[in-house]
């Protein structure tokens, strides 16, 4: 058997083709385009890599974007002073703040300092717990992304067994209340699980989250799964790879997403729609 790879690039460009056409009639509405601030503090290439994607993207779907860079040795109250003048602007619907921060920086008081409807990460406490609570919130982009590559795999996690591995705040736990609430049984492994391998074997749906190459390897995927590489590192050549053992699990999955070009570009393409639901829960709000 040979899986049947879902390109996330295609899929992005599907998705934020419609997201363009949507933001056309929606400024037609309503009068203006939604618009995402995005923060970056310091010179931390991967952190002003992933910004520059965000900026290009909100462009390429046709939203309004603000860039704010700050310098690496910024204090704690100007950089809550800026997220507090963003939370009060009538013209910003979405507010990112690049994570990480610097060490002399608290995140979480940056996080909690994002008002809850404009927080397009979904990482604000009130989104986290609402997430858990199953009321309409902001979902956090990358668990969101790996939700509609299941659904374009045509997979209905409902009865299935899906086996998360990582249990981090932005990917492995809310995937697993996503997967949860699909009516999947979830099993999350992390470090400490016992048998890896045999935890692996039961998932129909595998969601591999834990930033170690090669960690799942062909003999642990149940034949036909599903299987969903997170991951993001870099192999001794310096090639990007993800956590999957790629060619030996494609041999026994019935669907693989790559790494690059899987769930990568899928994370910045959800970025761009909870920005357009920011903005339309702003303009309901009104
Ligand atoms: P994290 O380091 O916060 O969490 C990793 C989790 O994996 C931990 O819960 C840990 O228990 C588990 N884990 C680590 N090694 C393990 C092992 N050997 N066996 C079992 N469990 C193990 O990481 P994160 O922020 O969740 O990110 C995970 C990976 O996904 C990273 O490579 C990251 O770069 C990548 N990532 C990609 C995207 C994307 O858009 N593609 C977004 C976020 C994170």
């Amino acid at each position: 058997m040979s899986a049947t790879i879902i390109d996330g690039k295609v899929l992005s460009a599907s998705l934020k083709d419609e997201m363009k056409e949507r933001i056309v009639r929606l400024e037609a509405k309503y009068g203006r385009k939604p618009c995402i601030a995005v923060i970056i503090v310091g010179e931390d290439p991967a952190s002003q890599s992933y910004v520059r994607g965000k900026i290009k993207a909100a462009a390429y779907v046709g939203m309004d974007s603000r860039l704010i860079e700050m310098p690496a040795d910024v204090s704690q109250e100007a950089l809550m002073s800026s997220i507090a003048d963003l939370n009060a602007d009538g013209g910003v619907d979405g507010i990112l703040v690049q994570l990480p921060l610097p060490r002399h920086i608290d995140s979480n008081k940056v996080i909690e300092a994002i008002t809850p409807i404009k927080d397009v990460d979904g990482f604000h406490p009130a989104n986290v717990a609402n997430l858990w609570l199953g009321v309409d919130c902001m979902v956090p982009c990358t668990p969101k992304g790996i939700m509609k590559i299941i659904e374009r795999m045509g997979i209905n996690p409902d009865g299935k067994t899906a086996v998360v591995v990582g249990r981090s705040n932005i990917v492995g736990k809310p995937v697993a209340k996503l997967l949860l609430d699909a009516n999947a049984t979830v099993i999350i492994a992390h470090t400490h699980t016992a048998d890896l391998r045999q935890v692996c074997l039961q998932a129909d749906i595998l969601v591999v989250a834990a930033g170690s190459q090669n960690l799942v390897r062909g003999d642990m995927i149940k034949p036909g799964a599903a299987v969903i590489d997170v991951g993001i590192g870099r192999n001794a050549e310096g090639k990007l790879c993800g956590d999957v053992a790629f060619e030996e699990a494609s041999q026994k999955a019935s669907f693989i997403t790559p790494v690059p070009g899987g769930v990568g570009p899928m994370t910045i393409t959800m970025l761009m729609e909870n920005t357009i639901e920011c903005f339309i829960r702003r303009m309901h709000s009104c």
